[in-house]
């Protein structure tokens, strides 16, 4: 059971194995919403907690906590509770450790829905939530001189790829006494390991590139056992958040490949950056790999790679990156991400539609902006797409 010192690569495949009886190859499915008894003592016994033993699938299932332990296992934490969805994940972290006259932190550029739950959800149940932007570091200092009780924040950032000091934005969020919980799923858990920066918790939309193949969701978070077991899972337990224990195979799947399909996404991106930077008409391109990302240092400290997703703005606004985006042949139009397939979005009138103009100017969400997740196809080809979005671009002239 041990695995201390070995790679990544073999921990993906090996780490916390559950073979049953019947000595099977992959991970045994276990497709079941309870667990029986072998007698009432039994039962009122596991009830107490004197004897372990699955109780329902709500509150925990063997497939399910193969993929929690394995996922803690490889990031370092102490403890994974497993979500239906990566929002489930993220909402659950907040709303455990949260109550009413509590004050949150976060971000400005963070996912569509955690920008929602931040300045609508949150607001409701009377807890004060304040935006910050992420890479002014006074701005910090200034919301977290008082008293928070939890911090979130998303690097890379998403659309725009900003690259945010975790170590920095860890600190003082424990000067003001608060839990930072950092949205790691730009980065993968390969990618980047916020809880070695200082974070407290990670959350994972592991529909993204855990899955990356764009069968299932699911989510995941990961903390310290204590605030796991005190704090996240009665609540995830009582409020009904469990992930399907199909999804949580699934995923296991999806988790033997994380490295080579990351790794070449991460390569595949670089190129595909470089190349948009030489095409005509793109204003802007931001890759934390590349060096003229404003926070390419940081990104080198902090990350183990430039990651799969390249952001780049083109001219003419809205008009030319749809021209840009219905040009391509390969790429496919797609809000999703981390998938084996290259997808592309258009973040101004999709995914941050509904963020105010002003909110979206300050995001650098300009109408020509497109968000591209970078896949497993050849990267020449993806090029060639690029190219014709280019060419698709310069005829609209
Ligand atoms: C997709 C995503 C989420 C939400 O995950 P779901 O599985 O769709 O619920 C949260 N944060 C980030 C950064 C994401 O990309």
């Amino acid at each position: 059971m041990s695995s201390e010192n070995w790679r990544t690569a073999t921990r993906l495949l090996h780490e916390a194995p559950n073979r049953t009886e019947f000595g099977e190859t992959s991970e045994a499915l276990f497709l079941t919403s309870g667990f029986v008894y072998d007698s009432a003592e039994q039962a009122a016994a596991t009830f107490t907690g004197d004897v372990q033993h699955f109780q329902y699938s709500r509150f925990g299932n063997p497939t399910v906590d193969t993929l929690q332990e394995r996922l803690a296992l490889l990031e370092g934490a102490e403890a994974c509770v497993a979500t239906a969805t990566g929002m489930g994940a993220v909402s659950s972290a907040i709303l455990s450790t949260v109550k009413a006259g509590d004050r949150v932190v976060a971000s400005r550029a963070i996912f569509g829905s955690c920008y929602w739950i931040v300045t609508n959800l949150l607001p409701r149940y009377g807890i004060e939530t304040e935006l910050v932007d992420g890479t002014d570091y006074d701005a910090w200092e200034r919301a977290l001189s008082k008293p928070t009780a939890a911090v979130l924040i998303e690097s890379p950032s998403n659309p725009m790829l900003d690259v945010l000091d975790i170590a920095r934005v860890a600190e003082l969020t424990h000067k003001a006494g608060g839990l930072l919980i950092v949205d790691n799923v730009f980065a993968t858990p390969l990618g980047q390991s916020p809880l070695k920066l200082g974070a407290d918790v990670i959350v994972y939309s592991c529909t993204k590139h855990i899955d990356g193949q764009g069968r299932v969701l699911g989510g995941a978070v990961l903390g310290s056992s204590k605030w796991i077991s005190e704090t996240l899972q009665p609540f995830t337990r009582n409020t009904g958040n469990a992930l399907s224990p199909f999804n949580a195979w699934v995923l296991l799947k999806g988790l033997e490949t994380l490295q080579l399909r990351t790794d070449a996404m991460a390569r595949n991106a670089a190129a595909v950056a470089d190349a948009l930077a030489e095409l005509p008409g793109i204003v802007q391109v931001r890759y934390p790999g590349r060096a003229d990302h404003p926070q390419h240092e940081l990104a080198k400290t902090q990350m183990n790679n430039g990651g799969s997703m390249v952001a780049f703005v083109v001219d003419r606004g809205r008009e030319g990156a749809f021209a840009f985006m219905n040009a391509f042949k390969i790429i496919a139009i797609s809000n999703n991400l981390g998938d084996a397939r290259s997808l592309a979005t258009h973040p101004a009138t999709t995914t941050h539609m509904r963020v105010s103009e002003e909110e979206r100017a300050r995001l650098g969400i300009t109408d020509g902006a497109i968000r591209l997740s970078v896949g497993l196809e050849d990267p020449a080809d993806l090029i060639d797409d690029l190219k014709r979005g280019a060419a698709a671009v310069a005829a609209l002239a």
